[in-house]
């Protein structure tokens, strides 16, 4: 058992882009804000310092700083593998020791949650927790083959007190609402069962991380304007590890719980109305319960601690407090803004602190292994009671009895140490078998000695010498030849093997050159410098294979571009050039394609490490078998010496295989860079398309509002009218409106600049609103109509922002030429 309190981590977030840029840094400098103290070696401690003008105001007492004691303080430049390496490591080795584990963040909307748990959407670097920790928990695994490991994962996300599974594969067809709910149920030993939430064996590294991506792009696309759920749900993303020695009865289960917690900032500074007022008081709520946990299991001699009051709660019951070793990580976006908030989370982090958790190892006795246990010995039982009862065993043994009893015996007879014992067990029946079969041996010899005669023994002992000699030699000859067939055998393997693997190579590059997705990874274990990529490559084919299929089918659940009218796809593109993500998505693309050639070379090159060693091999071979037959012929070979010139060519193979295993590992790495973009960037393309959506729609309402007489555009989704706080509307640029109330498209101009020059003040204000509806020619056909009305506004909403280029102006031309035909 481990006894240990729940460790605490704070993390600083850099100070937004847009205060990077501002003009006035040094004012917002955070330096004037907090100071880390790292010389207090064992505890470092953060002093968050209140600006004077703001000490008045906000508490009673002015006092001026605050300290908090951390574990580990990582200020704003931590970059995430030094997050990993110190927070998350750790955690993941006592998972693989097969204890529960749990690291949950902690901070208000912004302060880098999801940055720190999973990592942020655009680099590679940025990957968080959970991709790495999976990535070394797999290679963990596959280093210990002393033990049969099973990894399951789940992700749950919860919003307004309810459980929904992210991974369920309904939610390629429903809203998150129509989603059978995850509920608890606890058992009368009081452990907690989560009905309906699913669990995924995941064999592989890659195979985890596509249900991380897959979970987390189900939770995008369930979000809607109207419940920005990733800030105000908690999402908890399970491995579930199972490991067993072979031949052992004794399973060791552990979980790893990486939880994101719903933004900790108080209702009463946001102050949302209506129906977000219910969920910011629903996730107050259950962060509200949160804190009551934590205060009742901080003071001591408390009987209840109140679990059941919320689903987090019960859910987390075990690593607060319970059999875990918990970790919890306090993000903090410490500027001006944000102080009140900053201090409310680090006193939430000292009071974490001061909980005990005691972990335990969790084993239990596989049933099966123990069923087969009992059956033996309730078999023994009844034999040894056959014997005391003396009652008389009458049925014939069985075929595989008599097979065991014949190894048995052998084993005995063969065995040199003379204390050895045949146990064969309590039956009579085995026992008279044995004493039978142990007869006939004996008979056996007896009559094998009388046939050899002594004269013919005689006889034999004075050709002795001679014969002994001629034995040896003919013995050592076809030792010689067995040698020579079986590296001829080996040859002629091989270069069957070479004509069906040229087949295929050439068919991979075939494959390769044709699709830039296709996997260019000649893979399979290092250790095997011979083995072929033809067998390899398909399999590997497969897992990507299994990515797109998975990405496909997200694409399909947004699918709109499939049944896009002409104009929506010409908005679509506007659209898409416009989106800030594109930046992302382009850039992205780049890597991934410098990242593939790369890879390509690499395999390329790692063919050619691999036919080098196969030349090598075949040299020694032939070299070995040169040096065979000149001693048979000439009788020079002096066993035990080498040939120099066969040690050469094995330090060269030597050489080329250490040169194959590097290359190998590099080109693991980039596989997994690979897959990681290509997930990313599937993200990133849902997420445009969903932000293109939520636009579309917004605009053809705000059409309707506009002009009663136009068609509608079928369903439309309302766009909220939130008044969340400033950092949200920040963070949510779906939501933002204009001046004239109308929404602009999400991001709008990629760079800072872009956004300067669409600023409300700056912008010339022709708006379609102000334009009469009648002054627009109407075809009559609905479909047509709306298209033309939603092209309208978009290209209106372009021209704002001022972002002229050939490509619009080709839109207009096209726009103009619509109009005249209609
Ligand atoms: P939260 O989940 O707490 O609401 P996010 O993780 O979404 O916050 O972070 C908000 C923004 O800040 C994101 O754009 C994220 O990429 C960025 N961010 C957060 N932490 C860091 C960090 N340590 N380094 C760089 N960017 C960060
Ligand atoms: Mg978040």
């Amino acid at each position: 058992m481990v006894k240990e309190t729940i460790q605490i981590f704070a993390r600083l977030k850099p100070p937004s882009r847009k205060h990077q840029q501002g003009v006035c840094a040094e004012q917002l400098g955070t330096g004037e804000i907090y100071s880390i103290d790292e010389d207090e070696k064992l505890t470092p401690s953060l002093e968050i310092i209140l600006p004077r003008d703001l000490a008045d105001g906000f508490v009673n007492n002015k006092r001026e700083s605050y300290r908090f004691k951390f574990q580990r303080i990582f200020d704003h430049d931590a970059k995430q593998e030094i997050i990993f390496e110190n927070i998350a490591k750790p955690v993941a080795e006592s998972v693989l020791a097969g204890y529960n584990s749990t690291i949950f963040a902690y901070g208000q909307t912004g302060s880098g949650k999801t940055f720190t748990i999973t990592g942020g959407a655009e680099r590679y670097s940025d990957r968080g927790i959970i991709p790495r920790t999976l990535s070394y928990i797999f290679e963990q695994l596959q280093k210990d083959s002393s033990k049969m490991y099973t990894t399951h994962i789940s992700y749950l996300e919860i919003y307004n007190e309810c459980g929904y599974d992210l991974l369920d594969p309904r939610h390629e067809a429903s809203r998150l609402e129509d989603l059978p709910k995850v509920t608890i149920l606890e058992d009368p030993d009081q452990n907690i069962h989560l009905k309906n939430l699913s669990l995924h064996q995941a064999t592989t590294e890659e195979e985890a991380l596509n249900l991380l991506f897959l979970g987390d792009t189900n939770r995008m696309i369930a979000e809607t304007p109207m419940n920005q759920a990733s800030t105000r749900s908690h999402c908890i993303f399970t491995v579930h590890l199972s490991s067993k020695e072979p031949g052992s009865a004794t399973v060791r289960h552990s979980k790893l719980h990486l939880v994101d917690l719903a933004g900790s900032e108080r209702v009463a500074k946001s102050g949302v109305r209506g129906q977000l007022l219910t969920e910011a008081k629903y996730i107050n709520l259950s962060l509200h319960y949160l804190e009551q946990v934590i205060i009742a299991l901080s003071e001591r001699n408390r009987l209840h601690i109140p679990y059941r009051n919320s689903m987090m709660t019960s859910v987390l019951r075990d690593s607060l407090g319970g059999n875990c070793m918990t970790t919890m990580i306090a993000t903090l976006s410490l500027e001006k803004r944000n102080i009140e908030e900053s201090i409310s989370t680090c006193r939430f982090a000292q009071r974490v602190a001061l909980i005990k958790n005691e972990a335990v190892l969790n084993e239990e006795i596989d049933p099966r292994l123990v069923i087969i246990c009992l059956q033996k010995e309730i078999q023994e039982l009844k034999d040894e009671l056959a014997i005391v009862t003396g009652e008389q065993r009458t049925e014939a043994l069985t075929e595989e009895e008599l097979l065991q009893l014949e190894k048995l015996m052998t084993s005995f007879l063969e065995d040199q140490d003379p204390e050895s014992r045949l146990e064969v067990g309590a039956d009579m029946r085995k026992i008279h078998h044995c004493f039978h079969h142990l007869k006939r041996l004996v008979n056996d010899k007896k009559t094998l000695g009388k046939s050899t005669g002594p004269s013919e023994t005689k006889n034999q002992d004075c050709q002795e010498p001679l014969r002994e000699e001629e034995y040896r030699k003919l013995q050592d000859i076809l030792k010689q030849r067995d040698n020579e067939i079986n590296i001829l055998v080996n040859m002629l393997k091989k270069e069957k093997k070479k004509t069906q693997d040229a087949g295929l190579l050439s068919s991979m590059d075939r494959s390769e050159i044709r699709s830039s997705q296709g996997s260019p990874f000649p893979s399979g274990n290092p250790q095997e410098g011979q083995r072929t990529s033809s067998s390899l490559v398909p399999a590997q084919a497969q897992d990507f294979g299994a990515s797109r299929y998975r990405s496909s089918l997200l694409h399909k659940k947004t699918g709109m571009r499939g049944e896009m009218s002409l104009g929506c796809q010409e908005a679509f593109e506007i659209f898409k050039r416009d989106h800030a993500d594109s930046v992302t998505i382009d850039d992205n693309k780049q890597i991934l394609k410098q990242r593939f050639s790369e890879a390509k070379a690499l395999g390329e090159s790692i063919n050619e490490a691999r036919r080098k060693i196969g030349h090598l091999k075949d040299a020694i071979t032939q070299r070995h078998m040169q040096q065979v037959a000149l001693g048979i012929s000439e009788n020079t070979a002096v066993p035990g010496v080498p040939d120099p010139q066969e040690e050469e060519l094995r330090l060269q193979l030597e050489e080329e295989k250490k040169r194959y295993r590097t290359k190998f590992t590099r080109l693991k790495a980039l596989k997994v860079e690979i897959e990681h973009l290509q997930l990313l960037m599937d993200r990133a393309k849902v997420k445009l398309q969903k932000d293109f959506e939520a636009w579309w729609a917004a605009e053809a309402s705000s059409l309707q509002v506009h002009s009663p007489a136009a068609n509608p555009l079928g369903p439309v989704k309302p766009f909220p009218q939130t008044s969340e706080s400033q950092q949200d509307r920040s963070q949510l640029p779906s939501n933002r409106r204009d001046l004239t109330g109308r929404n602009t498209p999400p991001t709008p101009c990629p760079s800072p600049v872009g956004r300067e020059q669409c600023s409300p003040s700056t912008r010339p204000e022709v708006s379609i609103s102000e334009r009469p509806t009648s002054s627009i020619p109407l075809t009559g056909d609905s479909q047509t109509d709306s298209d033309i009305l939603a092209f309208i506004r978009a290209r209106q909403s372009i021209l704002q922002r001022k972002c002229k280029c050939t490509h619009l102006q080709l839109h207009e031309a096209r726009a103009s030429a619509l109009l005249a035909s209609t």
